[in-house]
């Protein structure tokens, strides 16, 4: 059966688990009995968007459980039509298959539904933890659900609750803060994507949420990674009691409170030898970890998915490597080109007895209870009830309202901010008219987008130019135009986008993004890049007083003669795609609240650094930041 659009139904065959009425836990059961071993193998895999899309009918005979858009997946032509009308795509493929299973799509969702243009795109959680509100970082998941489901997705790989210990780590950005009390508080984002009760997973603006990456991601040691480019995927050396007290701790309300219906394991090991000369475990084989503590201990019942080729890191061949993660406890397993491969293989591991057949129901069991939860077999294709709200004005008035408070004033001599609206300004600086660059990684492309025009909404030029439209502007990119008459100065510098792998030293491996053809990125590094320290001097010799926004995933490093120099230092982070909430705190529209949510360091040698620690002696501690008051 077919409906008006030609896709195809779930013919109702009486089969009790296609009974809405009954509960959960019956039709899971139900289901699982009529499946066979292939078809529950099938259920664990996921593969990459890319890797269906020539031949859609391998949904069908692979029986496959469920699809991603990786990082830098984005379907042409990119409107949220064409998105839901591609997961519809596929999702009808599933529902030919015998028991017609559907499908379960899932894409990182980090600050917005950034993958899609026109999407509203917050600011990245190190900004987000600045705000100190939990309640609104829960209002903002709840738009990115609204804006994901509508155009799809039911997934969300999201959120990440990293507890970032050396902000050299490439993926400081994605950390709401290097103190575990206040990363634990922004669990509440699970509620903002997920509702409060499970009954809400339904609905047309509620996504599965996929707490990340369990755990440690953020606790690596520096310099411990197979590439000295990365600590992305480094060890974490620890001893049980610490690792409970800053890695584990935001698993507690994750899963005891919020029910985040899927944990995602680290690419990180841990190693409990607190030298750091013991065995370290991946956290993809850690069965302890993931099947004792999170499934055990916590109590956890949703199910595990694997990172991006996780189990491939693994050591052993790769019969071994699948056996080690099924074992271990992992559910699904994003194999974003190898599925095929797995099942096969998993297959042949079930039959030899090396994986038993307890562990395979028990993995279906978890996924399938989430996709009754999200009402799939009721309503596989997507409610489209929400997709003209993707990007609206209230979404973007939010994100703004976030960009406001996510500024934290590190410094205002003489109280020079906020700025009068007639001020006369000179605006400077690479990342004051690049939305790309104030968007960072995980942006129309996995390492993000650099560029002026790359997604609507409005950079920080553009901010300040609606803010204060009685202000006479320049701008010079480079600082190269003359300040004459200036009264003040505006420098935006800090960082290009980057998603993963940056370490103190970028190395050039995943330094590039695709659509860029290749074009290689720069080293990421603590210390502000030469040609913004060329254009802050330049321009705050020029000018009477100077404002410097760093545009950053992390705190940057400020040499002391060069802050000499500056009047007024902002931590920006990588707001997204409303500049304007820049402006508004710039202008005193409103006033200046944010505090920081990770140390600023003086050099990038005192890393790691946190608060607490012995000898804390940062440029700028923890919980630091400056207010304003506002103009009328
Ligand atoms: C990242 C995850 C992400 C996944 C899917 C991985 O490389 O570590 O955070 O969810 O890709 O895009």
């Amino acid at each position: 059966a077919t409906d008006q659009a030609g896709r195809t139904l779930i013919r109702n065959t009486g089969q009790a688990y296609l009974k809405a009425g009954l509960p959960v836990r019956y039709r899971v059961e139900d289901l699982l009995r009529r499946m066979t071993l292939e078809e529950k193998v099938g259920q664990m895999a996921q593969a990459e968007r890319a890797a269906v899309t020539d031949n859609p009918s391998q949904i069908t005979s692979l029986r496959l459980g469920s699809l991603l858009s990786g990082g830098g997946s984005v379907p042409t032509p990119n409107t949220p039509q064409a998105w839901a009308d591609m997961v519809d795509r596929f999702q009808s493929y599933a529902l030919q298959t015998r028991l017609q299973i559907p499908l379960l799509y899932g894409v990182d969702a980090v600050h917005g539904h950034a993958n899609l243009l026109g999407a509203t795109v917050f600011p990245h959680n190190i900004g987000l933890g600045s705000t100190r509100d939990p309640q609104l970082v829960e209002r903002i998941a709840h738009v990115v659900a609204k804006e994901t489901r509508a155009t799809g997705p039911q997934w969300n790989f999201a959120p990440c609750v990293c507890v970032a210990r050396d902000t050299r780590w490439g993926r400081t950005y994605e950390s709401f803060s290097e103190h575990p009390g206040l990363v634990t508080r922004f669990a509440s984002s699970i509620e903002g994507f997920q509702g409060r009760h499970t009954s809400d997973l339904k609905d047309a603006d509620r996504v599965l949420a996929s707490t990340k990456h369990y755990a440690g991601d953020g606790d690596t040691e520096f310099g411990s990674a197979a590439g000295d480019y990365t600590i992305d995927q480094g060890v974490t050396v620890t001893n049980r009691r610490d690792f409970a007290r800053i890695d584990l701790a935001p698993y507690v309300p994750a899963v005891r409170r919020y029910d985040t219906g899927t944990v995602m394991p680290s690419f990180s090991s841990v190693d409990w030898t607190e030298d750091g000369i013991g065995n370290p475990i991946k956290m993809h084989a850690n069965r302890e970890l993931i099947t004792g503590v999170l499934k055990g201990r916590l109590g956890f019942d949703g199910f595990v998915i694997s990172d991006w080729e996780g189990i491939h890191q693994l050591p052993g061949d790769w019969p071994t490597q699948v056996r080690t993660g099924v074992n271990a406890g992992i559910d699904m397993f994003m194999e974003p080109n190898s599925s095929p491969a797995f099942i096969t293989t998993l297959l042949e591991e079930v039959r030899a007895g090396r994986v038993s057949q307890a562990r395979v129901d028990d993995a279906v069991r978890r996924i399938l209870t989430k996709k009754f939860q999200l009402g799939l077999f009721e309503r596989p294709y997507t409610n489209r009830t929400h997709l003209a709200d993707v990007g609206s004005a209230e979404h973007r008035a939010l994100a703004r309202e976030a960009v406001a408070r996510s500024q934290v004033l590190l410094k205002n001599s003489g109280g020079l901010l906020p700025l009068k609206k007639n001020a006369k300004v000179y605006v400077a600086g690479r990342n004051a008219d690049d939305i790309g660059n104030q968007a960072g990684g995980w942006t129309l492309s996995w390492q993000g987008a650099p560029g002026r025009d790359r997604l609507p909404g409005n950079t920080i030029l553009e901010g300040i130019q609606q803010v204060a439209p009685g202000a006479q502007i320049t701008y010079s990119r480079d600082g190269s135009a003359p300040t004459a008459g200036s009264d003040v100065a505006v420098v935006a510098v800090g960082e290009t986008p980057y998603a993963e792998g940056f370490g103190d030293v970028g190395g050039p491996a995943w330094a590039w993004d695709p659509e860029d053809a290749g074009v290689p990125r720069e080293p990421k590094s603590l210390d502000l890049q030469p040609g913004d320290r060329a254009v802050v001097d330049k321009v705050c010799s020029a000018v009477a007083k100077c404002v410097v926004l760093v545009v950053s995933g992390r705190p940057q490093v400020i040499p002391p003669a060069q802050l000499g120099k500056i009047d007024a230092l902002v931590a920006s982070w990588l707001p997204g795609s409303q500049g304007e909430g820049v402006a508004d705190v710039l202008f005193g529209r409103r006033p200046f609240t944010g505090k920081l949510s990770h140390t600023w360091p003086r050099s990038a040698d005192q890393e790691p650094i946190n608060v607490g620690d012995r000898n804390y002696n940062p440029l700028y501690p923890f919980g630091w930041g400056l207010r304003t008051h506002t103009h009328r």
